[in-house]
């Protein structure tokens, strides 16, 4: 009897019975209230982790709905709604993507990636609204120009250099950049130049785009770290481009006629969607089809890659009025900024601004135009004014007129 008393001791912590509060047995073993509540606490803690993951994903979820992506955007970019609607959609969408657990069986229905083309003049946003997406999501995100990449083989880079700077942006986190978001910007640059397939080899054009087809699709890539040319001796780093979102942008100058020529088709022809009179010559992208994409000179293979296409519009003077003060870090706020930085609060009025526009409409600068602009008017303030006693300045339209004048002749000046 007195054996069987020594060996009461819990079978967790093994303390004896005399030092804990209570022990309770079970068919061979005992368990003293300290472990019962240790045990307890494993099991809330268990239970939470599961909750909060489910929790997690749907909260997730919630922050991403293309209302939420849209009014993200409206913060940074000006105008270009339909895009901005149809990219909030598509990026929504690619989120449930990644979200749907891995499929069990053949009969789940899978949701496939929709990669996105934007067609648009230079300068109208385009790069704007995919960084501004990246920033929201804070996923990796890379640039890259499709005018360097040419077939393997060829001077140029391989198209999966594409990957490494997206690897670069992830800091090499290979799980990070399976999940990035890649712009690929100019994609008209490789249309291949006439509408019939050639017979001598295209290096830069058709080639490239078969290319790139398996990237956008979805495949296992060995990518070279460090970019560069592939050579037998390089470690390479495999990516899973699976669920990287892919969208393309580019000019596609003279797409227009393209867009005219089958919109006067169909208006002579039986099957005329939109009538002449409804046609808004000033700005045919907004009918863009993909067809259109097709007879300019991409691949059908590509296009049907890239399915959501969306357009954007040319920026009018009231656009770029509202782009120089209205976004959340405009050209006009970060000069201000620039200056309160030196304590002088810098004003610009109403006439000096519209002046600025107009002589960016004029020369035909575009949004990007109207940084330059900025910094023509303000380089000798920004040079002069540091360090003296000045609390104060304010640009009118005088000022500005000033401003361009000289440094339109200093320019003179240095070509001649
Ligand atoms: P794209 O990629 O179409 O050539 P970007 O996105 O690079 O043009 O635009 C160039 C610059 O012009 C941007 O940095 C931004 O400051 C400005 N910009 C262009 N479009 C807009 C817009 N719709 N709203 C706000 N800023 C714009």
């Amino acid at each position: 009897m007195a054996k069987r008393k020594e060996i009461l001791d819990c079978s967790f912590c093994g303390k004896k019975k005399s030092e804990t509060n209570l022990l309770i047995a079970g068919l061979d073993a005992h368990i003293c209230d300290r472990c019962i509540e240790q045990a307890h606490g494993i099991v809330l803690e268990e239970v939470q982790a599961g909750e909060s993951e489910t929790k997690d994903l749907s909260a997730e979820l919630v922050l991403k709905i293309p209302k939420n992506i849209k009014t993200f955007l409206d913060q940074y970019v000006i105008g270009q709604n339909q895009t901005k609607r149809v990219m909030s959609v598509a990026v929504y969408n690619h989120y449930k993507r990644l979200l749907q657990p891995p499929s069990k069986n053949d009969n789940d229905v899978e949701i496939e990636k929709s990669n996105i083309i934007m067609v648009g003049e230079t300068g109208t946003g385009k790069t704007l609204i995919v960084k501004t997406i990246a920033r929201m999501l804070d996923v990796p995100f890379a640039i890259v120009d499709a005018t360097v990449l040419t077939e393997a083989g060829y001077v140029g880079e391989d198209v999966e250099t594409i990957l490494t700077r997206l690897l670069q942006a992830a800091d090499y986190d290979v799980k990070k950049a399976e999940k990035g978001i890649v712009f690929i910007d100019e994609i008209d640059k490789i249309a291949r130049k006439t509408a019939n397939p050639s017979i001598t080899r295209d290096v830069s054009g058709e080639g490239v785009q078969q290319a790139l087809l398996k990237l956008l699709e979805g495949t296992v890539v060995n990518v070279p770290p460090k970019g560069g040319r592939k050579h037998p001796d390089q470690k390479f780093t495999q990516i899973n481009t699976q669920n990287i979102l892919f969208i393309a942008g580019g000019a596609f100058d003279g797409i227009e006629r393209v867009i005219s020529k089958r919109l006067n088709m169909q208006a002579v022809g039986y099957s005329a969607s939109i009538s002449d009179d409804k046609v808004d010559t000033e700005n045919l992208l907004q009918y863009v089809i993909p067809k259109d994409l097709k007879d300019f000179g991409l691949i059908p293979e590509i296009i049907g890659r890239l399915p959501v296409l969306t357009y954007m519009f040319p920026l009018d003077a009231k656009t770029l009025r509202s782009i120089l003060t209205e976004p959340k870090n405009s050209i006009i706020k970060q000069y201000t900024k620039l200056f309160a930085m030196d304590k002088i609060t810098l004003t610009f009025d109403e006439k000096s601004l519209q002046y600025i526009v107009n002589k960016a409409v004029e020369y035909k600068l575009g949004a990007r135009g109207l940084r330059s602009l900025c910094e023509n008017i303000l380089t000798d303030a920004m040079f002069e004014l540091p360090g003296t006693d000045t609390k104060s300045l304010k640009i009118t339209e005088k000022y500005v007129i000033d401003k361009l004048t000289v440094s339109k002749l200093k320019k003179l000046k240095v070509v001649s």
